[in-house]
């Protein structure tokens, strides 16, 4: 059938057209034509189609009255009446598909977080024969037979006469109305009189949450006679503009009958809201710190933004400023000026951004008009927050990678915070890039981009050089406090002078002491989580791998068990070594909860916090370490890379940087970018209040760039440094690069595929495109698949994109499957 998905705008028909193409979600490249009877769907609604032995739900694409090659089936139901993507969105849903290669319906189901809403129930329907017998039974008279039959019968007629009279009834409907068991329906069933079938059915999945009330006669004039929960609870509510949840109340911690005994003596009232405006019951009030004063170059920011986003235009603006440069203060307010010039913006954060405090600053500052889109929320509330959205009642979205797909209507703009953040790569089919996809999207909808960094990615800097972008620049931070001073120690020095592999140098020791004695506060980055990063035999040398993957296990010492980071497979720790049954077992290399015990042992008055994926399982640990860092109950924070993401801490003067360089080994050309970016925002941590901040960068890559740029803060000469080497070696900016990643459970079959594509790339001429490999993958085996890489780079997009056609094409006709062959655009790992 091929890609026939091109056939926009919305037809305009007089009669109804006979066909639509549906976009359904499962991994092939093409769209599905079936037959309209009944309700005409629309482009961009939902309908309901059979397709193989199941029921699926896919997203109209087109309407046409052109009879495809095959019998094509009918459509089973119309979801939507009105289209749940705009044509703006299903432009973009094309030019993803276009772009990342990846099958529409399966884009179509990630833009569209609509799942949760359809539900299943069984239906049931009269059949011919059915029909054939009530009209018999209306013209024969009664034969003779037993009481009990001629009630059964007289039941039988009756749901035959109801049914005859509606579509598509729900069993639970049916029953009630004639009082018909399930016995006598599946009798029915099995004599082919009525048909049950599964149906579908969409609904608005807004929920209602109790609030209480504290009546008007309660206020001022309490009586006396209250016992001490009761006035526990109206002390609560009083402090609270008179209302708050009844969950709320659940937690301060009186009997639940207090709260009834309080409704029944009528001092308080329980009603019910939309759960979404009752989650915060926050309004805006008092000042938010959009009120501090701008200085001169923010003031510019601001005037730059706001000018793009009242032109109307498509634009993209490159937002880079020094770490604790007030970006976040200039970005709010250009959104607070859209939201009050009667249009709507998207913020995009990355994923470890919205913590419940920033959700609570955005809600001071938007009110009530803010949607904020986490991953912590369920399938029913993430509908919920897009039909907000798509009614206009929130003008402001604030989300993760996929919100970049709310359905705002008269979007103004778009910002993407820390916009060089790998996070905004999906990894999983549709592959794309929140980033570029805004880029797409403000195009599509003459938007403003702005993309704010400290450390801008090489593409958009690159972008930005070659007047793609337009560059806003905030060189000082706010009350011009200094940079922090940057220390760098070499670690490889360290090991000559001491003798010993220490975890902390001799500065970095003296360096906390110092600070921790004058009440100020460190961190202490190392990312890398677990105790230990290898567990090894020291007999037979034989470090200890995952079963599922080609990855050494990291030793925890909680739990005293090995883990694996990339599965998440765990073992114990084995008494014998595997391969060769001694008993000399060994750990080697330090993660963050090693960091954290030397650091017990190294200051013993120091009240220490640590923040990585094993001691933060939800938001809300994450930001209670926070607090408690804020608070100043905690006073030396150690962790992985979460701790070095914008963070604003007075009291830290002092970052010790104590492993964030060994990325630089890895088999990545964006190795020395990522750790320059890392380095450069962990050190941004400190020196963000009064007192001027020091970093302390243990390193055994002294001479790296990476290191040397970050510890000068000198973006620019990172840059082009950087730049030049991309050049040389046609990495992007200056090609177009895509990873081709081959992948079975059986080794053979990977070589085979592996040969096959290999084969075919040499035999055809692709101008312009160079072939690296086929090589084994950096990680041979990942969660049971060995895998085999090529790695593409062409001179231009269209060349990239046509050879990737042909190559999927051709894997096609030799029956490989689509999910065996992943193609990434623009990939971020090559790992
Ligand atoms: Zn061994
Ligand atoms: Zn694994």
């Amino acid at each position: 059938m091929g890609m026939a998905y091109c056939a926009f705008p919305y037809n305009l028909h007089l009669l109804m057209p006979a066909f639509c193409d549906v976009a359904l979600p499962i991994p092939l490249d093409m769209v599905f034509t079936y037959r309209i009877a009944g309700v005409e769907p629309v482009v961009g609604g939902r309908v309901l189609v059979p397709f193989r032995t199941e029921r699926l739900s896919g997203v109209v694409t087109a309407l046409h009255d052109r009879e495809p090659s095959m019998q094509a089936k009918t459509v089973l139901q119309v979801l939507d009446p009105e289209p749940v993507l705009d044509l703006g969105l299903m432009k973009l849903a094309q030019w993803i598909s276009q772009y990342y290669l990846a099958p529409i319906g399966e884009v179509v189901r990630t833009m569209l977080p609509l799942a949760a809403e359809i539900k299943r129930a069984k239906v049931y329907r009269i059949t011919e024969t059915g029909h054939e017998a009530l009209h018999a039974s209306a013209t024969s008279g009664s034969s003779r037979r037993s009481r009990q039959d001629v009630d059964t019968q007289m039941l039988e007629y009756e749901v035959l006469d109801y049914l005859a009279m509606s579509d598509d009834v729900l069993e639970s409907t049916l029953r009630s109305a004639t009082g018909a068991d399930r016995k006598l329906l599946n009798n029915l069933v099995h004599k082919k009189w009525i048909a049950r079938e599964d149906a579908t059915s969409t609904r608005d999945a807004r929920r209602t949450v109790q609030i209480a009330v504290l009546k008007q006669a309660a206020e001022g004039q309490l009586p006396t006679r209250l016992n001490a929960n009761q006035q526990k609870i109206l002390e609560h509510l009083s402090q609270n503009s008179g209302r708050a949840a009844v969950e709320q109340i659940r937690n301060l911690d009186v009997p639940r009958t207090t709260l009834q005994t309080l409704v029944k003596r009528e001092l308080v009232e329980i009603i019910e809201e939309p759960a979404d405006f009752a989650i915060t019951g926050m309004k805006k009030r008092g000042p938010s710190h959009l009120d501090f004063i701008f200085n001169p170059q923010q003031k510019a920011a601001l005037a730059s933004i706001q000018e793009s986003v009242a032109s109307r235009q498509f634009s993209v603006s490159l937002l880079h400023g020094v770490t604790g440069s007030g970006k976040t203060a200039v970005y709010l307010a250009a959104m607070q000026a859209v939201l009050e010039s009667g249009r709507s913006a998207i913020l995009l954060v990355p994923e470890i951004g919205l913590t419940p405090a920033a959700a609570a600053n955005l809600h001071q500052v938007f009110g009530d008009e803010v949607a904020i889109l986490h991953s912590a929320l369920s399938g029913d509330e993430r509908a919920e927050q897009w039909h907000r959205i798509r009614r206009g009642e929130a003008r402001i979205v604030v989300g993760t990678r996929s919100a970049v797909f709310a359905p705002a209507s008269d979007l103004a703009l778009i910002v993407v915070d820390e916009e060089h953040d790998a996070s905004y790569k999906q990894e999983e089919t549709p592959r794309y890039h929140g980033r570029d996809v805004a880029v797409m999207r403000g195009k599509l909808s003459n938007a403003s981009v702005v993309l704010a960094s400290a450390t801008p990615s090489i593409e958009s800097y690159h972008n930005a050089e070659a007047s793609k972008y337009k560059l806003i620049q905030l060189t000082e931070r706010v009350e011009r406090r200094p940079l922090p001073e940057v220390e760098v120690v070499d670690m490889k020095f360290d090991f000559q002078q001491s003798g010993e592999d220490r975890l902390f140098s001799r500065q970095l020791i003296e360096e906390v002491t110092e600070r921790l004695a004058r009440g100020e506060q460190a961190m202490i980055l190392l990312n890398r989580r677990g105790y230990s990063s290898v567990v090894l035999c020291r007999s037979c040398g034989e470090a200890l791998q995952c079963k599922n993957c080609s990855i050494a296990l990291t030793f925890h010492k909680d739990g005293y068990r090995m883990e694996c980071h990339f599965c998440g497979f765990r073992q114990a720790v084995p008494k014998v070594c595997p391969a060769c049954s001694s008993e000399y077992i060994f750990f080697l290399g330090a993660g963050s909860e090693k960091v954290e015990e030397r650091l017990h042992a190294a200051f013993p008055q120091a009240r220490i916090g640590r923040l990585d994926r094993d001691t933060v399982r939800t938001r809300h640990d994450f930001e209670r370490v926070l607090n408690q860092f804020h608070a100043g109950e905690i006073n030396l924070l150690v962790g992985t890379q979460m701790i070095a993401k914008g963070h604003d801490v007075h009291g830290v003067t002092l970052v010790g940087v104590v492993g964030a360089d060994y990325a630089l080994g890895f088999p990545d050309f964006r190795a020395a970018e990522r750790t320059f970016q890392l380095l450069t925002q962990v050190a941004g941590r400190a020196g963000r209040g009064e007192t001027p901040g020091k970093v302390v960068l243990q390193t055994y890559h002294p001479d790296h760039y990476a290191v040397q740029f970050a510890e000068r803060h000198d973006y620019l000469g990172f840059y082009e440094k950087e730049v030049r080497f991309r050049k040389w070696m046609h990495y992007p900016p200056f090609s177009a690069l895509a990873n081709v990643l081959v992948r079975s459970d059986k080794l053979d079959q990977t070589l085979q595929w592996t040969g096959k594509l290999g084969r075919w790339f040499e035999s055809t001429r692709n101008e312009g495109l160079r072939v690296l490999g086929p090589s084994v993958a950096p990680i041979m085996r990942l969660k049971r698949d060995y895998r085999y890489h090529f790695i593409l780079k062409a001179a231009s997009r269209e060349k990239l994109n046509a050879a990737l056609r042909r190559m999927l094409q051709f894997a096609e006709e030799q029956k490989i499957s689509r999910t065996n062959v992943i193609v990434d655009v623009d990939a971020l790992s090559l790992l």
